[in-house]
């Protein structure tokens, strides 16, 4: 059966899509991709990719990676287009681009992602850039919304499960409304 490449930006994303997948066997025997120079910073990357690395563990699943810390790669892409949707336009772009590239080297002819199972992210823009990237690669992109997807418990129990999209851009976003329950005011009553 031919192959298809998933690029993964995480554990919990990523058993969402094995359940859309599931019942579509004629897309392909799974191979997962890691390639995600949006997550911010450092410790969270290595945190997602760890979780991810486990998922595939778990699911037996063949596993490629580029594990580089692409930070300065992503700040190159949305240079000037900072603000959301622009950003996130280039950043699935970027993502797409280099998936594709790797399913046509590795002969896939077919590539999903992950980001097709978020609830948070433009899905507009997801199926616009990955057949974008599609067409330029000679592949196959498919788009499926499977937001509504459950993950296999088993598959993601103890997993680590992020609270911001990935870039540092989108952690002050998430978390700039919530300075005060970060730090509360100091107790009086203490020295
Ligand atoms: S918010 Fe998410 S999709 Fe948008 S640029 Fe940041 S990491 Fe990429």
């Amino acid at each position: 059966m031919a192959r298809i490449l998933i690029h993964a930006c995480c554990a919990h994303c990523l058993a969402k899509l094995l359940t859309g997948l599931k019942a579509e066997p004629s897309a392909g025997t799974p191979v997962v991709y890691w390639y995600n120079p949006n997550i911010h910073p450092l410790l969270e990357y290595r945190r997602r990719l760890k979780s991810v690395k486990m998922l595939v563990e778990r699911a037996q699943l063949p596993f490629l990676a580029d594990e580089s810390y692409g930070l300065v790669d992503f700040c190159r892409a949305v240079h000037g287009q900072e603000s959301v949707p622009e950003r996130c336009a280039q950043c699935y772009a970027l993502r797409l681009g280099r998936t594709a590239q790797v399913a046509r080297e590795q002969g896939f002819p077919v590539f999903t992602s992950t980001l097709v199972t978020s609830r948070h992210q433009d899905h507009a823009l997801i199926r616009a850039a990955g057949e974008a990237a599609a067409r330029i690669a000679g592949v196959e992109f498919l788009y499926r919304d499977w937001r509504d997807a459950a993950p296999d418990a088993q598959l993601v129990h103890m997993l680590y499960h992020q609270q911001y999209c990935g870039c540092i851009f989108s952690e002050s976003d998430r978390f700039q409304s919530t300075s005060a329950h970060l730090w509360p005011p100091a107790d009086p009553g203490r020295t």
